[in-house]
């Protein structure tokens, strides 16, 4: 009598296989794109969103920023398997790759900052690419050709996303030189490391960064350091980042008579095409309110 539960399961299995139309279990040609963080998943939505058969969905909370020391969950390894592809922005931000691949070693990556010069210090690649909007441009296109490798049937229509999004974002960087053309003073402190390549793009000199990465607090002495050199330079305004605690910010602006402003580098936000874009311009807004 033992064996018959076994014996109805196999029957139940085999109905179900003669019966299962092909490729039940997934959608045919469904294509389904995981991206990493906040400033990749917008470029997706811009060159993949809203198109038939293709899913864009992002790994990391919206509220999870930056995703230096980000620890991985077993859901997202599950994420990342399930993924057609899983799109990130490289530069090291990713730093749980090793584990990702281990997990899921047959996963297509797209690295979106493949030739892109990185930028270092002390030897260690800085990943903020996105915040110069030139470099954004190159990653939105990186995408694009990744996308149209995996899915050529959809090419086209990658590619036209991509160039109309590229239009909006080459539009946003001359209005970002031209309205930082003219200020009285082009030294700015900034909260995190995440402002280099943003700085070099737009002509600010970053004095100082207040705390290396977000989440770590500075010393008191890394403190004393930076209101040192804020007082040398002779700094008026100090960048906090939305995402963060401004507590550090708010002391130096305390010691050194220097003015908060914010910053955003555009890591969190709603789930929404235009966010980068407006994120962008809020900021070129608060610069000129701090530095002209
Ligand atoms: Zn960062």
């Amino acid at each position: 009598m033992k064996d018959i539960p076994l014996l109805r399961h196999s029957v139940i299995a085999f109905l179900l296989a003669a019966f299962a139309p092909a490729g039940a279990a997934e959608k045919p040609g469904t294509l389904r794109i995981l991206t990493s963080f906040y400033p990749v998943y917008i470029h997706a939505l811009n060159v993949a969103g809203n198109m038939p058969g293709v899913e864009v969905a992002n790994m990391a909370q919206p509220s999870a920023g930056c995703l230096h020391d980000y620890s991985i969950t077993p859901g997202d390894l599950v994420r990342i398997s399930n993924a057609d592809v899983f799109v990130v922005n490289g530069g090291g931000m990713e730093s749980f790759m090793d584990k990702a691949m281990k997990h899921a070693p047959g996963i297509r990556v797209l690295d979106l900052s493949e030739g892109i010069p990185m930028l270092r210090e002390n030897n260690v690649v800085n990943p903020h690419v996105w915040l110069s909007v030139s470099n954004a441009i190159v990653q939105v296109r990186n995408l694009a050709d990744g996308l149209s490798r995996i899915d050529p049937a959809r090419a086209a229509a990658f590619r036209a996303n991509a160039e109309q999004y590229a239009d909006k974002l080459r539009a946003l960087d001359a209005r970002m030189r031209s309205g930082l053309s003219d200020l009285r003073t082009r030294d700015i402190v900034t909260f995190h490391e995440a402002f280099p390549y943003f700085a070099r793009a737009y002509g600010l000199n970053i004095a100082a960064a207040i705390a290396r990465e977000p989440g770590s607090e500075p010393s008191a002495r890394e403190l004393a350091g930076t209101v040192e050199i804020i007082r040398k330079a002779g700094v008026k305004a100090i960048f906090a980042e939305p995402q963060y605690s401004s507590r550090a910010a708010q002391v130096i602006a305390r010691e050194t008579g220097a003015t908060v402003f914010a910053l955003d580098p555009a890591v969190t936000g709603p789930p929404e095409p235009g966010a980068f874009i407006r994120i962008m311009e809020e900021n070129l807004r608060e610069l000129q309110k701090a530095l002209k």
